[in-house]
């Protein structure tokens, strides 16, 4: 599938719920959500059924996020499945880490989630110390979250990487800790820009850091960086190494970065069902009354290739942007 602007669209990020157990600043401060009705949220089989067409039509890669994913009961046996769909290639999860330790029939959700064939585990962690990452998710869930890592390295999947969105005046602080742990996880790490996805209000000029003063602080601490420009995960991070230890760190420069857009190869589909060519843009498909009016497959290849048609050349936050759905109702 091609766009107008000529991304081809192979990625699909699958939000399966708007819940979450923790309440991030930058995200869903307030504590009192109103979610979506049960009755609103899609159920796995029709997931499945746009991924199934979705890989007909040339999705590749999927993940799997939220919300917080690992609350939603059944989510490994989603994952098992979404795994067993012809033309799937990879699929990783964005999760906050903290149920990953959780067992259920013996085993850990991270270990379920391995053998439902999870490629790659985004672990959200914008601070090791235990006080900062109460205030920074309003949650007091840091130990969890080191146990969701190590249970996520004891069952093998294979990637992990090591999520820390840019917060002025709080992740300065932060970096040489994180770095020093992802190095000895063996984990990558990458620094997020904050952008106006929940509420335009967090992105002012006393929260923003941007990519490109992370990295100075970065090389403050361990000398110039070696770019990595042919270096890619699945995503649009840019990626820098520590010459003297081999580290790759990986920085989304949503914000700064005029050429963000250019490789995008996604889509999104919220979890009430809802299409979206863009995450920095309002744009967004009723996906589910199509699926619940009993559509044919055709009609919903035809349905995803209209969305595809109308992805915008690129996101809209640097106008001045007021989200309409907050990120937990989009799907990260
Ligand atoms: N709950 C999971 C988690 O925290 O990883 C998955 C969903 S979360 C919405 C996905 C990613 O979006 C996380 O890495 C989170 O830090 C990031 N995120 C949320 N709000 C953001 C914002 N305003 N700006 C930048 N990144 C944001
Ligand atoms: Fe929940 Fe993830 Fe949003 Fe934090 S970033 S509130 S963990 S969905």
């Amino acid at each position: 599938m091609e766009d107008a602007y000529g991304h081809r669209i192979s990625y699909l990020r699958v939000s399966v719920t708007d819940r979450c157990n923790e309440r991030c600043r930058y995200c869903m401060p307030e504590e009192e959500q109103a979610w979506f009705p049960k009755e609103e949220v899609l159920g796995y089989d029709e997931m499945l059924r746009v991924l199934r067409v979705g890989a007909r039509l040339g999705i590749r890669k999927v993940r799997v996020t939220g919300g917080e994913p690992l609350t939603r009961p059944g989510v490994a046996d989603f994952c098992a499945r979404v795994s067993a769909i012809p033309g799937i290639e990879h699929l990783g999860i964005s999760t906050n880490g903290t149920l990953l330790a959780k067992t259920e029939g013996g085993l850990t959700l991270a270990e379920h989630l391995a053998r439902a064939g999870v490629r790659a585990a985004n672990i959200s962690l914008d601070s090791l110390d235990r006080a900062a990452y109460q205030r920074a998710t309003s949650r007091d869930l840091l130990p969890r979250v080191i146990e969701g890592v190590e249970a996520a390295l004891a069952a093998g999947i294979p990637s992990l990487r090591l999520n820390c969105v840019l917060m002025k005046n709080q992740t300065e602080r932060e970096i040489p800790a994180l770095m020093e742990y992802a190095r000895s996880k063996g984990a990558l790490l990458r620094f997020i820009e904050l952008m106006p996805v929940s509420t335009s209000d967090v992105l002012r000029d006393e929260n923003f850091l941007s990519a490109g003063h992370a990295l100075r602080l970065v090389e403050r601490e361990h000398g110039p960086l070696a770019p990595l420009p042919d270096f890619k995960t699945n995503g649009p991070a840019t990626y820098y190494q520590v010459r003297a230890t081999g580290q790759k760190i990986g920085f989304i420069g949503a914000m700064t970065n005029l050429h963000f857009c250019e490789s995008c190869d996604k889509l999104r589909l919220t979890s009430d069902g809802k299409l979206r060519p863009c995450l920095g843009s309002w744009l967004e498909f009723d996906l589910r009354s199509v699926l619940r009016a009993g559509c044919t497959d055709e009609e919903l290849e035809g349905f995803i290739l209209g969305v595809v048609a109308r992805k915008p050349k690129e996101h809209d936050f640097r106008n001045n942007y007021q989200p309409n759905r907050k990120m937990i109702a989009i799907g990260g």
